[in-house]
C-alpha cells in the first residue's frame, strides 16, 4: 500500500481550481465594492463583472445580456425550467431519464405545481436519447402546445454526447424550446451558440477548473424569463442577488483557459482515457464498460463507467479500499453518494440483472497521468483478486 499516493479521478465531480484562477480570485477579493452601487467602488466591480460576461459570452457566440450569473449549475437549471413553464406558458417537457438530478427533480416539482405533462424520450441500446423517438413525442403534440425539450450535452455518469445537432433540428421542426444542461461539456467542448439554435444552457464552474458556488444560465435574447429569486434587480432582473464578484472572476479566467486550450488539453486527457481503456482491456478483461464509455466519437473523453464483476454490495467496500491507497473515483453523480437505489443512470440503461454488480467512474482532467492510471489498475486488480 502506498499512503503517499494521491490520485484524483472524480473530475465529473468537480475539477482542482487551475492556479491562475486561484490568482484571479484572490485578486478579485480586493473589489469589495457593491456591483450595484453607483460609486467608484460598486462601478469597479461591476466592471469585473461585466468584463467575465463580454469574455464569456464572445467564447459562446452570443451576446453579454444572454448570459445570466447564478449560484451553481442547479440554479442556472432550476431557473431556466421553472422559468420556462411560468414566463413562456410551457405546456408539455419532454425529458430523458439519465438526466441528472438537477433537471429530474426540478421537472418533477414543476409537473406537481403546474400540471404540465413530462414526456420521457426513449433511450437507444447504449444510453444515449433515441432521435427517432423525440421526433415521434414531438409529432404526437399539438401544434398549439407549448413544448419545452430538456437534454443533457454529456450525461455526467456514463459520459455519452447527446446528438445535439439533430436534437435542435427536431425542436426547429415542431418550434420546441430547447434547454440543454451542458454542464459536463461547458470548458471541455467548443459551443457556438450563434450557429446552434439552443434557446438554453445551463454551465457549471467547478466542472472546468473554476471555483464551486458559480455557473451561469444562457439565455437566448428575446425569451422573457424572469428571476425566480425575489429581490433586486441584478443580472438585469433574471436573478435577484448580490453578485459574488471573486467567483466570477475565478469562473471567467478558467472558463478563458479551458478554450485557450482545448485541442491540446483534450488530446492530452483523450489519450489518458484510452491508455485506461487499454489497459482495463489487457489486465482485467472481466470488466464491461457502460453506454458509450468505449466509443471516444460518442463520449466524453473525460469519462469512463465500469461494471465490476463482483456485488453491488461490494461497491462501497471497493470505494473504500481505493480510498485507502489514496485513489479518488466515485460510484456515479456525487450528489446521490449515499441514496440506497443506486444510479437511475444505469439502472435506464443496464439490464435488471446488471443491477446488482458494483459500477465505478473514473474521470479525467488535465491534472492525471499515466502512471495513477498504471497505479489504479494494479489496486483495482487487488481488490479483485483479494
Ligand atoms: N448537471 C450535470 C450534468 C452535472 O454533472 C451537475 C453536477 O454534477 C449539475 C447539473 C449540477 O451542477 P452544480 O453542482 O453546479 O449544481
Amino acid at each position: 500500500m502506498n499512503l503517499d499516493k494521491k490520485v484524483y479521478f472524480d473530475n465529473a465531480a468537480t475539477t482542482p481550481m487551475r492556479a491562475e484562477v486561484k490568482q484571479a480570485m484572490c485578486d478579485a477579493l480586493s473589489f469589495f465594492g457593491n456591483p450595484s452601487s453607483t460609486h467608484n467602488f460598486g462601478r469597479s466591480s461591476k466592471a469585473l463583472i461585466e468584463k467575465a460576461r463580454k469574455n464569456i459570452a464572445k467564447e459562446l457566440g452570443v451576446t453579454a445580456p444572454e448570459i445570466i450569473f447564478t449560484s451553481c449549475g442547479t440554479e442556472a437549471i432550476n431557473m431556466i425550467l421553472k422559468g420556462a413553464v411560468r414566463d413562456l406558458g410551457i405546456t408539455q417537457i419532454i425529458t430523458s431519464p439519465t438526466e441528472h438530478h438537477a433537471v429530474l427533480n426540478t421537472v418533477q416539482s414543476i409537473e406537481n405545481e403546474y400540471g404540465i405533462r413530462v414526456s420521457l424520450v426513449r433511450l437507444n441500446s447504449k444510453g444515449t436519447p433515441d432521435i427517432e423517438h423525440l421526433n415521434r413525442l414531438l409529432s404526437e403534440f399539438l401544434p398549439d402546445e407549448k413544448v419545452l425539450v430538456s437534454l443533457m450535452l454529456v450525461n455526467n455518469e456514463i459520459g455519452n454526447i447527446l446528438p445535439v445537432t439533430k436534437v435542435c433540428e427536431i425542436c426547429q421542426k415542431y418550434k420546441a424550446y430547447f434547454h440543454c444542461d451542458a454542464v459536463q461539456a461547458v470548458g471541455h467542448y467548443p459551443i457556438d451558440l450563434s450557429s446552434l439554435p439552443i434557446d438554453f444552457i445551463s454551465a457549471s464552474a467547478h466542472k472546468f477548473y473554476g471555483p464551486k458556488g458559480v455557473g451561469f444560465a444562457f439565455i437566448r435574447k428575446g425569451l422573457p424569463i424572469k428571476s425566480f429569486l425575489f429581490g433586486g434587480e441584478q443580472e438585469r432582473g433574471k436573478r435577484a442577488g448580490t453578485e459574488c464578484i471573486h467567483n466570477i472572476v475565478g469562473m471567467e479566467e478558467a472558463f478563458l483557459l479551458a478554450y485557450q486550450h482545448l485541442d491540446k488539453e483534450r488530446t492530452y486527457i483523450e489519450g489518458l482515457k484510452k491508455y485506461f481503456i487499454e489497459k482495463i482491456r489487457q489486465e482485467i478483461p472481466s470488466i464491461r464498460l457502460n453506454g458509450q464509455s468505449d466509443n471516444l466519437q460518442e463520449s466524453a473523453y473525460t469519462i469512463v463507467n465500469l461494471t465490476l464483476p463482483v456485488d453491488e454490495k461490494k461497491a462501497d467496500v471497493l470505494l473504500i479500499f481505493l480510498d485507502m491507497r489514496g485513489i479518488a473515483c466515485s460510484r456515479g453523480s456525487a450528489c446521490q453518494s449515499g441514496s440506497p437505489q443506486g444510479s437511475h443512470v444505469l439502472r435506464a440503461i443496464l439490464p435488471e440483472k446488471e443491477w446488482n454488480h458494483a459500477h465505478i467512474r473514473f474521470s479525467f482532467s488535465i491534472f492525471n497521468t499515466i502512471e495513477e492510471i498504471d497505479y489504479t489498475i494494479e489496486v483495482l486488480k487487488e481488490f479483485l483478486n483479494s
